[in-house]
Parts: C-alpha cells; sequence; structure tokens
C-alpha cells in the first residue's frame, strides 16, 4: 500500500484510521476477483470481495471489527470478553477465537431468534465452534436489550475486568472495519473497471455504514447497497445513519450519503433461510466453488441476481462483498434438502 499513490481522500481516510488503535489480524488485503462463470450466466461483470477469507476461525467480516474493538478492550485491561448474538452467530465465532487467541475469558450471550429445535441448529456449524474456542456461551429468551442484558450477566457472574462488545461489532470502532475495507476497494477496483454499485448485507449495519462513509471519500461516485437480512427498510435505515452520523465528523464529512437498502429478500425472518437464498448458494457453489450462508451471503446474492435480471438495462459492473457465514451451513437441515 506504501508504494502507491494515494488521493486526496485515500489520505484523509489514511490518516484518520491511523489515529486508533489496532490489532492485524488480517495479515493482509483481501483478494478482489471476478466472478467469470457467473458473470457469463448473468450477462454481466460481477465481482466479489472476499472477506470471507479472512485467516481466522473459518473467515468473515467480524475480523476487521474485531481489528480495532480488540485493540480497544485489550488497551482497558480487558481480562474478559462480552458479547451477544444468535445460537448460530458468525460474530461470536470470531469473537471467541480472537479472544483465545490473547488469552481471554469469553462470555456469550445467545438467543434463539427462530425458535428451532433441531440439533443441528442448536450444536453445530457457529455454535460448535464457539464452544471449541472456549467461549462461555449463556442462553436467554431474547436479546432484547442486549447491551444491557450484556451488563446484567456481568454483575451476575460477578465478572473482572469485563468488555462489552455490542452484537455485531457494529459501534463506531466496530464500523472502522469497514472504512478500511473501502480504501482497499478503492486501491484494487481493476484498471478500466468502474463499479455500478457494491452490494453487501446489512444485520447490525456496521459494515454497511463503515463501506459508506469510506467510499464516500475513495469512491464518491459509487453507491452502496444494503442488502437486508432482519429488517424492512423503516427500521434498517436508521441503524445504518446512525453508525454514518457518528463517523462523518471523524473524516470531515459533512452530509453522509444517502441509505440505500433492498429489503425483499430476507423473508420469512432473520435467520430462516428462504428459497432465493439456497438458491444462490447452490448456484454460487456449483458455478463458482464460492460458498454462502443461509443467513447473510445467500440472500443478499439472491438480491444481487434478482435485481441484475430486473434490470437488463444496467450495463455496470457490480461488486459483492463476500461477508463470510458458511460454517452456518452445517446448522441448517434446509441446505442439504433441496440439493438432489
Ligand atoms: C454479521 C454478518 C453480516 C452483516 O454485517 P453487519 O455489520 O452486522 O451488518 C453479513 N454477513 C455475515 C456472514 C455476517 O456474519
Amino acid at each position: 500500500m506504501s508504494s502507491s499513490v494515494l488521493s486526496a481522500g485515500e489520505t484523509r481516510l489514511h490518516q484518520t484510521l491511523a489515529l486508533f488503535s489496532k490489532i492485524d489480524l488480517l495479515g493482509g488485503v483481501m483478494p478482489l476477483n471476478k466472478l467469470n462463470h457467473l458473470s457469463r450466466l448473468l450477462g454481466r461483470d460481477i465481482y466479489i470481495k472476499r472477506d470471507d477469507l479472512t485467516p481466522l476461525a473459518a473467515g468473515g467480516n467480524k475480523l476487521r471489527k474485531l481489528e480495532f474493538l480488540m485493540a480497544d478492550a485489550l488497551e482497558k485491561g480487558a481480562k474478559t470478553i462480552v458479547t451477544a448474538g444468535a445460537i448460530q452467530s458468525n460474530h461470536v465465532r470470531q469473537t471467541a477465537a480472537v479472544a483465545a487467541m490473547y488469552g481471554l475469558k469469553c462470555v456469550a450471550l445467545l438467543e434463539n431468534p427462530i425458535g428451532s429445535q433441531e440439533t443441528n441448529f442448536l450444536n453445530n456449524g457457529n455454535k460448535l465452534l464457539s464452544d471449541l474456542f472456549g467461549a462461555q456461551c449463556v442462553m436467554c429468551d431474547a436479546l432484547t436489550d442486549p447491551d444491557a442484558q450484556m451488563q446484567t450477566l456481568i454483575d451476575e457472574m460477578q465478572l473482572k475486568d469485563a468488555c462489552i462488545i455490542p452484537v455485531g461489532g457494529s459501534n463506531l470502532l466496530g464500523s472502522l472495519g469497514y472504512v478500511q475495507c473501502a480504501l482497499e476497494i478503492a486501491q484494487q477496483q481493476p484498471e478500466g473497471v468502474e463499479f455500478g454499485a457494491i452490494i453487501v448485507a446489512s444485520g447490525s449495519a456496521g459494515t454497511h455504514a463503515g463501506l459508506s462513509i469510506g467510499l464516500q471519500l475513495v469512491m464518491p461516485q459509487t453507491p452502496v447497497i444494503g442488502v437486508t437480512v432482519s429488517r424492512t427498510y423503516a427500521d434498517q435505515a436508521p441503524k445504518v445513519i446512525k453508525l454514518q452520523n457518528e463517523l462523518a465528523p471523524l473524516f470531515a464529512i459533512e452530509t453522509p450519503a444517502p441509505v440505500i437498502l433492498w429489503d425483499d429478500y430476507f423473508a420469512p425472518e432473520y435467520g430462516m433461510p428462504n428459497a432465493g437464498g439456497l438458491e444462490a448458494i447452490e448456484l454460487l457453489a456449483r458455478c463458482e466453488g464460492i460458498l454462502l450462508d443461509p443467513v447473510y451471503t445467500g440472500k443478499a446474492m439472491a438480491g444481487l441476481i434478482d435485481q441484475v435480471r430486473r434490470n437488463p438495462q444496467d450495463t455496470s459492473p457490480l461488486l459483492f462483498i463476500h461477508t463470510g457465514g458458511a460454517t452456518g451451513l452445517f446448522a441448517y437441515q434446509e441446505v442439504s434438502a433441496p440439493i438432489k
């Protein structure tokens, strides 16, 4: 990165990020490739950013957030990391692994958002890995007010030097990981290619908000489109906007870019697979040898495919952010059911 020439926006972004403590968990830049077979199939150039390949604990987007969140926790002298999520949380899996790496205890407050009693959902996939990384998992009925519930847990368990990492790692610090990712993307955009849009799953919103703020500085002509995995536009947009508004002043942005969301692809609800998502998983597996997941990236890719088919007049190349999650495949019966 040091040898390439940075634009003014890239320099500002780089300098601001350097003000925050960060531990290097990625060890380098994640690949950005063209999906040749899928592009031919859809008649449109589709590129992919491989954040599913981040090096720790089977990969995923949470590692970028944890570079900043864990640096902060370590600086505060944390001995225990407390976080929360669904039983099949990718965030909990990756947080548990990083905690293990630094010799910290990890306590995870978990909910069962779909009320499934399937053995694999309760025990396999991310849950198996979180247990393996040594997280102490505590079940609750529902994460209605996760930060307060985690604080109560800290008091009840009398945890000393505990640091809370919020659901999905989505606060200001965590979102910085995706501001950083925008800088990577700007430097990886192939010569002669200008992405028409960048598509990403939008959940706890830190990934979406961080990318949006970063891109506003380094690729201002390129919109980021969030595909919601749990909420309609009315409920999701405020979450993205809140984080954008926290990040914007750090980067001297006066007005954050408008939030664009596709919210037609998450039904019936968060954590519940749907037909479009399962088809996208199978398609990417068979035409690219790439694993998507039933909760986030399958649904996001289903949105991309549907929008490409509906808008044949649009020809600009698209970039899909692969945020990981394939370990969740092993938790869902539905994934194997339709496979012939
Ligand atoms: C957490 C997660 C997302 C969503 O990222 P947010 O920052 O929570 O919006 C997308 N994909 C996968 C695989 C995830 O684990």
